[in-house]
Order: C-alpha cells, then structure tokens, then sequence
C-alpha cells in the first residue's frame, strides 16, 4: 500500500520570514549582492598599478555592457560576444576580448575559480538572466540592508557611492565581465580579504551585521554580512557556542542577558576568520539553530525549548504517525478525552513560534491536529489528535524526548480493557525455585487475584491464558494486537545465580511513554503493597514488550531464587498483596492517562 504523505514545513521554513526585508525601498531595482558576489571562499584577485583588486561581482550575459579597456577607451559591447554561459568552465567561457589581462602575469590565482566546484555552483547562479543588471552603470545594489551604487565619475572610472552620495571607494575595475573593489574599498563596506595558506585561495569574509533577542520567542537573530554556515554545539553543561564559519566581529564584546537563565554572551574572533558566540547561562536552557537557506546570512538561535511539528503521515502499514520534535528532551503528559474523541498531549517546558494552528487532517481515523501553546506559565506547548473514534496509540520517544512519535493503529481501542499475561504455562514451566516452587504456577496465581480486584473496579479483564497450558510468545503478542486492550501486563517471577537477591522490577520497551508511566505506577504500588525491595523500573526489548502495538509492561514479582521471596511468593496472602500492587498501578494508570471509557 502507497502511504499518503504530508509533510509540513514549520520551523525550517519560518526562517524565510526574515528573507528579502531590506529591499524594501524600491524593490526589484537593487542587486542583493548577498546572493550574487561571485565567490566568497575563493575570490579572484589581480593586482593591478600596485595593489590588489577583488572580484566583487561576475557581469555575465550583460546586454549591453561596456567595458573599460586596459588603456583607458572603452572596449567593445560585449553583447557582441554574449554567449549563454555553461556551467562548466564558466569562468573561461566569459572571457573575450579582455582575456589578456586575465592572463597577464600579475594574476595573483587565475585558476582558481574553475578549479572550484563550489565557485563554479555560485556562478551558474549568475547567469540567470533575470537577475543580471541589464544596463550599463551605475549599478545598484544591497548588502547587509545598505543601498550603495557603482557609477562612472566625470574622469571616467568607476567608484563606488554609499546611499548618502558618500563616495567610499577609490575605484573599480572590469577585467574580463567582472567587476573588481580595491581592498580598501572592501573593508568600507565591512568586507575583508583572507588569505588560507592551506588553499591558496583566498576568500572574503563579512562581518556579523546584527544581533538581536526576541525575548517573546526566545530567539536570538543574528545576520552576517555575507551568506556563510554556522553551528551550534555544547562545550560544558552550562555552555554551548554558534560558531560561523566565515566572519569578524569588530571587537570581543560581552553582553548579559538575564531573562534567558542569566545568560553571558560573549562575542569574539576566533583564529581562520571565524565567529563564536559564547552562551554561559546559570539555568541551561537548550538551544537550537536555524539557518536561512538562501543567501545564508540570516540566523536563528533558539534559546528555550521550541516544538515543531514536523510531519504526519501515514505509514506503509496504515497507522497514522504524528512526529513532533524539540529543539531539547522534553516530558509528555497525555490524556485521552471523549466527545470528541480526542488524545491530548501536553509538553511542559516548551514554546510554539507560531499562533494557534488547526491541521484538518482527514487521513484513516485522525480527522485534526491542533498545535498552540496551551499556557505560558510554566511554557506548555499542547497537541491535540482529535480521531472520529476511540484509537489505539503508542507514543514512542527518540532519544532523551527530542522527538516523538505519536502513532494510531487502525483498531479500535478496547476502553478499560486489560490484558493481563501469565508467563510461561504447560510444558514451560519459567524458573523453579530453591524449595521447587514453578514460575509458572505464581504468575497465574497472582494474574488471577489482579483480575478479580479489576473487575471489582470496573475493568474489563482479558487472559493470554487461564489455565495451566503452553502458549508461545508469537501467540500472546497476536492475541494482544487483535484485542487491542488499552493495556497488556506480563507477570512473571524471576532467578538470579545471587540467592541473596530480592525485589520488584517493572520492565517497558525503550521509548515507549505510556509503557514507562504503567510501569512506573505499578513498580511504586507494588512496592508499596509487598514492602520489597524497590528494584526500579527498567525498559527491555522483550518480545512481549516489542511486539504488541499497545501500551505494554511486564513486571518481574520476586526472585524465587532468594528463600524468603520464594516462601512469599507461594503465599496467597502475599501474592493478594502484589496482586493488589499491580491492579493500583494499573487503576492509577487509566485514572490519570485516561483510556477508560
Ligand atoms: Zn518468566
């Protein structure tokens, strides 16, 4: 079966909110030098009447463009020659009657552009015709949200004028259809020239522009001046960096900010023309970093817990998964409510960007997805799956809860419904205790004291057996997905080489949260009920607990290994008091989680 798929884009494509807001003032007139300088990692260079030219931007496919030549007249049109420009060997394929000087000997790195992919990627882009400035100077352009202009001064050379008429730069040259900014005229717009030794390239780096703290959203905005990468990593408990690849600060600077967990933020250079924003915050708070896609100049920083939705869909064998995601581990609260039928999630300590969304869904059984933040105090974010009836589900967790997926299954759950599995049976016989007491025997002695306190509850009560007899683990895991109860409770006793060794243990499979919270229910009334040794609540990959679809634990009564745990376990006052341990677990479970119907 084909599985309908439909993704969202949420917070990946929110970063486009910040794109294109400086051209504002006049738009589709300016170039955004941002996306069309020709090479940021490695710039031509030449040197030219004692220093050093940059090529600043690439004049492909210019319709009627007119070249300075070297000795001062004006070359030919060079839409006389304009040829569509491959994409490879671009960089050759633009030189014409001005390849001499290219090819002169004062060419610092003359290969370098068409040696690299990277610059080859970035010229391709160039060469849409759309966006090449169609007429001859002066050219305006943006960068970092300032408006400047190249123009010819009454002497005839190029010169490059700030949006105030401040003439900034001695001049410009074109050599070969680009145009080249002496070095200086680079740092008056914030742009340095670096040389890697390692590369023999060199690149231009941009500085960090801006700086900016939502404290609504909790996120930090930062913008550099030309397109680069970043990342965020953790460094110690209480600190994490963003570390741009590519860009200066003028000077290390540090700034408070309080209401982010009395965050430090220290700005400084590193070595390699790169940035670090240091972040030392008394409280962590997590942190998640965004990156425009296109030009990469835009950046968020996600100081606190964001959720995001990131796609449901439904899978190859018909459930519904709805795949939500943190930018750090986050806790669940669920609960399942009627009319509608619906499955509320509560994610405390997180935050939705965006306003209250409704998802109209309409796929197998889930009708609609509702995303908002549900309270601000503590920070909750709630999503409720409302279904057109009562669905099974599953909630499985990545990792520490940085993501979670919220499955339903086709079934229908099967309200207050409770599975309970007696492990082993017949020929299997489980452990046999010092003094010969059968697993076997106990785990159906104790499933049938938590039946009779359920039912009195009110509960519905299903066995994978009743009786002494064998059943395979493949046929408890079928029974339990063709019932579908709301939960499934394997009961066994346990062995150890140890004899000193006694306890309870309650088991879940790794990730599955309403299996961790049924297990912590029972774990801690069963303890209370028995008085044993708290062993604690464990996940495993049993095959009980792997293979059925719903909530699923199994708890682990005692060591018949251990004398005295033994001689209880074959008490039926003592096996009444488990018994009563694991039906106030499960009651505690349906009472808070919700499933009874
Ligand atoms: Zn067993």
């Amino acid at each position: 079966m084909s599985s309908r798929c439909c993704l969202l884009a949420l917070l990946i494509a929110g970063a486009t909110l910040f794109s294109a807001a400086p051209a504002s003032d006049s738009p589709g007139s300016f170039l955004d030098i941002g996306e069309r300088m020709e090479s940021f990692d490695c710039a031509p260079v030449v040197s030219e009447g004692g220093q050093a030219w940059v090529a600043f931007l690439a004049l492909t496919r210019i319709d009627s463009y007119r070249e300075l030549g070297a000795d001062g007249e004006e070359g030919e049109n060079a839409a006389d020659h304009a040829e569509p420009v491959e994409a490879e060997g671009a960089d050759t394929a633009t030189v014409d009657d001005t390849a001499e000087t290219l090819a002169s000997p004062d060419e610092v790195q003359p290969e370098a552009v068409a040696e690299t992919g990277r610059s080859e990627a970035v010229e391709l882009k160039l060469v849409r015709p759309s966006l090449m400035p169609r007429r001859n100077l002066p050219l305006d352009f943006l960068l970092g949200g300032k408006h400047y202009q190249l123009r010819r001064d009454k002497d005839d050379e190029i010169c490059l004028i700030s949006a105030d008429g401040t003439r900034l730069g001695s001049q410009a040259i074109v050599r070969a259809r680009r145009i080249y900014l002496a070095e200086d005229t680079l740092h008056k717009l914030g742009i340095r020239l670096s040389y890697a030794p390692a590369t023999s390239n060199f690149r231009l780096v941009g500085g960090l522009v801006s700086l900016r703290y939502d404290e609504g959203k909790k996120t930090l905005v930062c913008s550099t001046l030309l397109p680069t990468r970043a990342y965020a990593e953790r460094v110690a408990n209480d600190t994490f960096r963003v570390v741009f690849a590519s860009g200066f600060v003028g000077k290390s600077e540090e700034r408070q900010v309080d209401s982010l967990g009395n965050t430090r933020l220290t700005m400084s250079n590193l070595p390699g023309d790169r940035v670090e924003l240091r972040f030392v915050q008394e409280e962590a708070t997590g942190y998640k970093l965004y990156a425009e896609p296109k030009p990469e100049t835009f950046f968020k920083l996600h100081l606190a817990n964001h959720f995001s939705l990131v796609e449901y869909r439904e899978t190859a064998s018909g459930e519904i998964s709805v795949d939500v995601e943190f930018s750090r581990a986050t806790e669940v609260k669920t609960m399942f409510l009627t009319s509608p039928p619906r499955l509320v999630l509560d994610f405390e300590g997180t935050i939705y960007d965006e306003a209250t969304k409704r998802i109209p869904v309409d796929i197998g059984r889930v009708r609609e997805i509702r995303v908002g933040q549900f309270q601000s105090q503590p920070p909750t974010v709630r999503v409720v799956v409302e279904t057109k009836q009562r669905l099974n589900y599953r909630i499985l967790k990545e990792g520490a809860g940085e993501r979670y997926f919220i499955q339903f299954y086709r079934g229908e759950l099967r309200g207050g419904a409770v599975l309970l599995d007696p492990g082993h049976g017949g020929s299997d016989t489980g452990a046999i205790g010092v003094s010969g007491a059968y697993e076997k025997s106990i785990t159906i002695a104790i499933a049938k004291s938590v039946a009779s306190k359920l039912k009195r509850m009110g509960y519905r009560v299903y066995f994978t057996r009743s009786d002494d007899r064998f059943i395979s683990l493949g046929e408890r895991a079928d029974y339990a997905n063709r019932l579908l109860p709301a939960i499934f409770v394997s009961i066994h006793a346990n062995w150890l080489d140890n004899a000193e060794f006694s306890g309870v243990m309650t088991f879940h499979f790794p990730g599955s949260v309403p299996g961790q919270t049924l297990a912590a229910m029972i774990q801690r009334h069963t303890v209370n009920t028995t008085g044993a040794v708290d062993r604690g609540v464990r996940t495993a990959n049993f095959f009980v607990l792997r293979e059925t679809m719903v909530p699923a634990v199994l708890i682990e009564t005692g060591f018949i290994s251990n004398a005295a745990e033994e001689l209880k376990l074959r008490d039926p006052i003592y096996q009444s008091r488990v018994a009563q341990g694991i039906a106030d677990g499960i009651n505690e479970y349906f009472r808070t989680v919700g499933g009874f119907f």
